[in-house]
Order: C-alpha cells, then sequence, then structure tokens
C-alpha cells in the first residue's frame, strides 16, 4: 500500500467518524491521541485536573486497569479484552440501566498502548432481562410447583390471594384482603436487590420485574422466593391496571444473578463494594435521614505509607494486603453498613442508623484489626496502619459531598497527627 499526501486527512477523517472510541496512550496512561467517541465516554468521567490520562480517569471505576497494564511482561499483545467498566449503577426507578463501557487495551510496543472504548449497556440490560427470563422459565419447567398468586391495586393493596399464599408465607390469604402487600410481607431491602414498594414501581414503569430473594415466614424462619410482578389491565381502561404478584418457593439458584450483581456494585480486587455501588447507597440513606431523622455516619480510612509496601514488595503484595484489609473490615461490618473501595487505597464505610459514636467506636475497631493483620512475606511479617476520619449527616446538615469532605478531612488530620489513629475532634472543632 502506498501512503498517499491525502492519508493524514484521511486518517484525521477516520478517527473523527469512527464509532468506536480509540485512544494511544503511553504505559502510565498518558494519552497522546483520543478520537471523539473516546472524549465523549471519558469526559463525563474525569476530574478537571486529571483528563489526559486514562487510568487516572479510570481510577475509581476500575483501578485495576494501570496494574494490569504495568505487570504486562509481553513486548506486544492484549492486555485486556473486552474489559466491562460500570461506571453508571442508574438508579433503578429513574434510570433504566447501569452504564457499562466495554474496553479493549492493546500494547503495541514499547511504551504505547492502545485502548478501545464502546459503551455496551444495551448489552448488558438485554443480558440481564435474558437471564432472568431464563431463571424464570427453568423454575417454570423443571419444578412445577406451587405459586402463590396475589393481585394488588395500583396503591399496593392486595384484592385477592389464593391458598397457596397461606402455605407458603404463612399468613391466612382471606385476612390479608385490603393491606398493603408491603406491610404483610416486610418491605425490607434483600441485599442489592429492591423492597417490594420498588419492585412495584419498576413493574409499573417497564411491565414486570422479577427478582429472588429471603423472604421470611408469619410463623418463623425463611424461605428463597422467587417473586414476579406483572402488571396487568383488568377490564376496559387503564385504570383498572393492577399488579399480579406470582411467589415461588424455589430452590436458591440465584448464582448466575448473584455474579452479575457483583460485577456491578463490587470492585474488582477486593470484593468490596465500588464507588458507584457507594453513592447509591449514601443517597438512599440520605433520603431515609430526611424522611425519617435516622442519623447517617461515614468513616473514610486509607491506609498508611502504602506506597512503600508496593515499593519494598511489590504490587501483587500491595494487592494482597488491599484484599485482606477489606477482608477484616467487611467481618466487621453491621448488617446495613457498606464497606467500599473509594480510590486506590482509600475506602469508606456507610453506616445508616448510627451515631457519631457508634461511628467512631467501629473505626477504632477496624483501626485495630488492620494493625494487628499479618502478611506473610519473604522475611518475615508484613503489618500495616490506617488512619481514619469520621463524620455523620446531622454535622454537615445533610449534604452527601460535606459528609465525605468532612470525613476526608478528619482522615487527613489522623495523617498529619502521625497516623495509625483514629481522629476525634473536640466537640467545637471539626
Ligand atoms: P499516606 O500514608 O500519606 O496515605 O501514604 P501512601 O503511601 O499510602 O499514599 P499515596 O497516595 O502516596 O500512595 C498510594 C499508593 O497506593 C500509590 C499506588 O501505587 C497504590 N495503589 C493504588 N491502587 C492500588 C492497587 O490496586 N494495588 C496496589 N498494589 N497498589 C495500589
Ligand atoms: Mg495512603
Ligand atoms: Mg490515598
Amino acid at each position: 500500500m502506498t501512503i498517499l499526501p491525502s492519508s493524514e486527512e484521511q486518517l484525521l477523517e477516520f478517527l473523527y467518524a469512527c464509532p468506536v472510541g480509540l485512544i494511544e496512550c503511553d504505559e502510565a496512561g498518558e494519552i497522546s491521541m483520543i478520537n471523539p467517541h473516546a472524549m465523549q465516554h471519558l469526559m463525563p468521567l474525569a476530574a478537571a485536573n486529571d483528563f489526559g490520562n486514562l487510568f487516572k480517569t479510570l481510577e475509581q471505576y476500575a483501578p485495576e486497569m494501570r496494574h494490569l497494564a504495568s505487570r504486562f511482561r509481553p513486548r506486544t499483545g492484549t492486555i485486556l479484552e473486552g474489559h466491562r467498566i460500570m461506571v453508571e449503577l442508574g438508579s433503578g426507578r429513574q434510570k433504566d440501566e447501569p452504564k457499562v463501557l466495554s474496553c479493549t487495551l492493546v500494547k503495541l510496543g514499547h511504551n504505547r498502548l492502545m485502548a478501545t472504548l464502546a459503551d455496551i449497556s444495551g448489552q448488558v440490560a438485554q443480558e440481564q432481562r435474558l437471564r432472568q427470563a431464563d431463571a424464570w422459565f427453568a423454575t417454570l419447567l423443571d419444578q412445577i410447583n406451587d405459586y402463590a398468586l396475589v393481585t394488588v391495586s395500583l396503591d399496593g393493596r392486595i384484592e385477592s390471594a389464593n391458598e397457596s399464599f397461606t402455605h407458603q408465607t404463612g399468613y391466612d390469604y382471606v385476612g390479608v384482603v385490603g393491606r398493603p402487600l408491603s406491610a404483610v410481607l416486610g418491605n425490607e431491602t434483600p441485599s442489592g436487590g429492591f423492597s417490594i414498594d420498588e419492585q412495584l414501581a419498576i413493574a409499573a414503569r417497564d411491565g414486570w420485574h422479577l427478582q429472588e430473594g429471603w423472604q421470611q415466614r408469619a410463623t418463623g424462619g425463611r424461605y428463597w422466593c422467587q417473586r414476579l410482578v406483572v402488571v396487568g389491565i383488568d377490564g376496559p381502561a387503564a385504570e383498572h391496571a393492577k399488579y399480579s404478584v406470582v411467589l415461588r418457593d424455589v430452590p436458591r439458584r440465584g448464582a448466575v444473578a448473584d455474579d452479575l450483581r457483583r460485577m456491578l456494585t463490587c470492585d474488582h480486587l477486593t470484593g468490596a463494594a465500588n464507588r458507584v455501588h457507594f453513592s447509591r447507597m449514601l443517597a438512599r440513606a440520605q433520603s431515609e435521614w430526611q424522611e425519617f431523622k435516622h442519623p447517617l455516619s461515614l468513616i473514610a480510612l486509607d491506609l498508611d505509607h502504602f506506597k512503600k509496601v508496593n515499593d519494598t514488595h511489590g504490587h501483587p503484595v500491595g494487592d494482597l494486603l488491599l484484599s485482606s484489609v477489606a477482608e477484616a473490615c467487611k467481618a466487621l461490618l453491621p448488617p446495613r453498613g457498606t464497606f467500599a473501595r473509594l480510590g486506590g487505597e482509600e475506602f469508606g464505610v456507610l453506616l445508616p442508623r448510627h451515631n457519631r459514636e457508634q461511628a467512631l467506636d467501629l473505626a477504632e475497631a477496624m483501626r485495630g484489626i488492620i494493625a494487628d493483620l499479618e502478611i506473610p512475606v519473604p522475611g518475615g511479617m508484613l503489618r500495616v496502619t490506617a488512619s481514619f476520619g469520621c463524620a455523620t449527616l446531622d454535622e454537615v446538615n445533610g449534604s452527601a459531598d460535606a459528609l465525605l469532605a468532612l470525613a476526608d478531612q478528619r482522615l487527613y488530620a489522623a495523617k498529619g497527627d502521625g497516623r495509625n489513629r483514629v481522629h476525634r475532634p473536640m466537640a467545637s472543632l471539626p
């Protein structure tokens, strides 16, 4: 092929029109070339000062990318292929779908990487729907067992229920008529799933919704319940619309849904919640604070001198340490709490219904458990410490951003005071 004088112009035209995001960068992620499509994906994610570095821009969504790139030894080749990066969870009710980017990263030569970015949100949502439908039909076919059928009016009240409702849940199927379904079955949110009222709202929007989770029985104990909500029109006009809710007692087979949920809500390395999920839980807890005045506290923690661990023992040991810290802290987490990785070696603990004293106590317990960790390395045991800042929503008049900022400010005060401590502000000082 001969290179014609116009080829540079043609190349630019090609890059401009290319429907896939294309980026060229060095091994540290510094971008040397980016086409408009890639720009569209990255711009909304970049803080004002970090646009220009691919890894930095994606740090909070895919912190593993930087290390996968730096650990890649061959001279050329594919580092990542179709790596899914979830950049927005979608809030379920208002926004339909999580936004997921697919990233392929190729090493072109010494210190030269090429990345492609494509939006695959539609495909991921479709996969999820297919898996849900698949799980549903599979149970229909392999276990024709009893199902409870409940019709529910648009305001959430039970209009009728069949006898199986009593067998399954233990509640009298006649006595429940007229009561809100969420009041009978409980409106608790199974971990990561939707409460009954939320599920009804989603079905009203989408036509149907299916999920699985534990359901308490009136008689004590619980069972794994598949809950399908469908909106049907019973009569000639839309005002006759109502919900049909089908409950099935099924063996627990949530593995596929669990995997998907994990992918969307967890950090790849440590299994802690990711930043997007954390923000979602924070928004939810904040509205509980507004509505019911339940206290809400936040702990921010950052490992001390962690860079030195990487420099001395290498990244794999650093990674192991990060996972061990996350595991140890999660073991102390109260039932409603969320433990999330907010950045490289910085974590956040969201504590709904915890006041300041309770948050300080938990932070102290986490400080202790981290300081006691021992990671075997050649020549001995590696130990690490962390510094902590706590804040409660009451202190910042309900602003989530201010809550994060205050916890962070106190965390850095703990660093300044010598690290390995929980910052305890004087009553009148921040
Ligand atoms: P300080 O006590 O002030 O917090 O010091 P530090 O060394 O912990 O803080 P600094 O922010 O300078 O360094 C954080 C280091 O964390 C730098 C980065 O290489 C490392 N890091 C970030 N993400 C990961 C990861 O996923 N794996 C590993 N192994 N290291 C990571
Ligand atoms: Mg640190
Ligand atoms: Mg840090």
